[in-house]
């Protein structure tokens, strides 16, 4: 396995926007527009409540409905939150875990992220799994045992046939929304180590066949650059994503 035989994901991160009747319009938009652009797996992570619209507007299509977080509890007295087997049901195959908003905003930590995982594994679901570093880490030159620790921590106990299903997100968190880019160079870079983390883990084959995204602004001008990286098998993409045209053309850098 190398870059060449695995497969590139791209997948889009719409955060908390879109009503149900948006989701259903933008898939469908976006279905048109990606249709039979195969090379890579198209992965749209919407709000829950968009989830059945969603879900609905993507069958017979090649894009794929994910969620984006998911409660480590089976069922229970967890006001708010939403369990493996639930997003299963509606129809949900994949699930971003771990993404620094939710680390920033919402308390989420290296445990909560580990068990949201196996959670997720145990459910079946496919888990996008975010991790990055803060501008301070990357200045304190400091992002290699950052990006370990939180790597080694998230998969703490999940075995090699688990990470079948486990795709990891390279994402920095100062280039999150900002409009600011890491380097394709920087990108591979991160994506490189990541990789040398799974085979220490694992084995040097589960690293060569785990697909590991770059994401943080990047968008239908620079995607091309980051993707041709031979550590960067796809992108995970906040912003362009809402936008079509522009999440079009990250799927057709991606082929
Ligand atoms: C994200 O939400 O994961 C992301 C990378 O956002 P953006 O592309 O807007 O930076």
């Amino acid at each position: 396995m190398n870059k060449a035989t695995r497969k590139a994901v791209i997948a889009g991160n719409w955060k908390m926007n879109m009503t149900p009747s948006q989701a259903k319009e933008t898939v469908e938009k976006t279905a048109a527009l990606v249709k039979g652009k195969d090379g890579c797996d198209i992965v749209l992570c919407v709000p829950f409540v968009d989830i059945a619209s969603a879900v609905e507007a993507a069958k017979g299509t090649n894009i794929k409905i994910g969620a984006q977080n998911v409660h480590f509890a089976e069922s229970g007295a967890y006001t708010g939150e939403i369990s493996a087997s639930m997003l299963l049901e509606t129809g949900v195959e994949y699930v971003i875990i771990g993404h620094s908003e939710r680390r920033q905003y919402f308390g989420e930590t290296d445990e909560t992220v580990n068990q949201r995982t196996k959670a997720a594994l145990t459910a079946g679901l496919t888990v996008i799994l975010c991790v990055g570093e803060v501008l301070e880490e990357r200045q304190s030159n400091i992002t290699n045992e950052i990006l370990s620790m939180q790597t080694k921590l998230a998969l703490a106990g999940i075995s090699t046939e688990d990470m079948k299903k486990v795709i990891i997100a390279y994402e920095p968190v100062w280039a999150i929304g900002t409009g600011l880019t890491a380097t394709p160079q920087q990108a591979d870079e991160a994506c490189g180590l990541i990789r040398s983390v799974l085979a220490d883990l694992y084995d040097e084959t589960t690293a060569q066949s785990t697909t590991i995204q770059y994401g943080g602004s990047m968008n239908d001008g620079n995607a091309a650059e980051l993707l041709a990286k031979v550590h960067v098998d796809g992108g995970l993409i906040g912003g362009a994503s809402l936008v079509p045209e522009k999440f079009d053309a990250i799927v057709t850098a991606a082929q």
